[in-house]
């Protein structure tokens, strides 16, 4: 089979197109064959090292596909050949035309569904249920920032956010971007390049500012987001990518939370509860991924490039 193997760390370039010997499934194993492959930023972190997180070269990068189950080894019951799946995690690498995935990593994908879509569904989504609702315990009633609303995290946490009957603002660094989120269900969007969008917050919500901070860029955010957290909120960090000074007082002040996800955390028992939602939420058009390009797999170094530049609309996926 054909899959992306990484066998130095480094740039984009390093993902290279080879032949490799196809996987069988063992027991309890699922052999998955990938329509699409989602492409996520933690995929270029690993590729290139960061915080010595590469995995043991060589690999063959992604976590996160959908397509057909092509077969099932022993004792695999709850799906078989032919059914139509997402991915959340593989044993052998998600970039490749086949992934041989745990029984407990295949997920339904309804029919309504595309596959581009359910290569959407792991890491974004699953990430957004998680800091959303198991770790910031968002609520019906509640208000919500998504700082950072337009990439694949942000919108599934607007969609999440607005059926859970939150209020829910939005960023994004472009009027294409802040259009997307407005359409997907945010009730605002604010602009994150703008000196004063912060500002625009504290009016929109009575000087009160949000329960809920979903935080996409937080070396960049995270003492604004004190500033605009609201007595007793809960700041969410997902994702960061530097360091920050922030004053502490700003916490204490308001009983706020500053709060670490990683989804890689998340029990397997956090996992199942997940994808039972966001299958459910799939099922009934309350979830809806955006894909904003698809892209052969052979170029995969063109979509690790795009998924790290700004001005986003939604989800990059591959397709092998
Ligand atoms: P993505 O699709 O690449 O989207 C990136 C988002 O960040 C876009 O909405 C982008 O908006 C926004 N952004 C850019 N500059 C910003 C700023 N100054 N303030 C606020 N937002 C800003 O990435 P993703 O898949 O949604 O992931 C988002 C982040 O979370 C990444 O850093 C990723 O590594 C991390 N993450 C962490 C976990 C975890 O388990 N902790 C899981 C998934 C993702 P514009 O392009 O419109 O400017």
């Amino acid at each position: 089979m054909k899959a992306i193997r990484v066998s130095a760390y480094g740039g984009p370039e390093v993902l290279k197109l080879e032949e490799i010997p196809a996987p069988k499934p063992d027991a309890g194993q699922v052999l998955v064959r990938n329509h699409a492959v989602g492409v996520n930023p933690v995929d270029t972190y690993l590729r290139s090292n960061t915080d010595n997180r590469g995995p043991k070269l060589p690999y063959t990068p992604g976590s996160d596909t959908a397509g057909v189950v092509e077969a099932v080894g022993n004792g695999v019951t709850s799906v078989k050949p032919g059914d139509r799946v997402y991915v959340g995690g593989t044993a052998s690498g998600a970039y490749a035309e086949l992934s041989l995935c745990g029984e407990a990593q295949v997920h339904p994908l309804p029919a309504r569904v595309s596959y581009a879509q359910g290569a959407a569904m792991n890491v974004p989504y699953a990430t957004a249920y998680h800091a959303l609702f198991q770790r910031g315990h968002g609520d019906a009633g509640e208000t919500v920032l998504v700082h950072g609303a337009s990439g694949g995290v942000g919108i599934g946490a607007v969609q999440l956010a607005r059926a859970r009957g939150m209020t829910v603002f939005g960023t994004a660094g472009t009027a294409e971007g802040r259009r997307l989120v407005l359409e997907q269900g945010a009730h605002h969007a604010l602009d994150h390049t703008a000196p004063d969008y912060l500002d625009e917050l504290l009016r929109l919500t009575g000087g009160k500012g949000v329960n809920v901070v979903l935080e996409m860029l937080a070396n960049v955010n995270l003492a604004k987001d004190l500033d605009i957290v609201a007595l007793h909120g809960r700041i969410v960090v997902i994702g960061n990518r530097g360091t920050i000074a922030i004053n502490p007082r700003g916490a204490m002040n308001k009983n706020a939370a500053i709060i670490g996800v990683a989804l890689f955390h998340a029990s397997p028992a956090q996992l199942a509860g997940i994808h039972a939602a966001l299958v459910e939420g799939l099922g009934n058009g309350t979830l809806r991924p955006v894909i904003a390009q698809e892209i052969p797999l052979a170029q995969a170094p063109r979509a690790h490039e795009a998924v790290m530049a700004a001005g986003h609309r939604g989800k990059i996926v591959l397709v092998p």
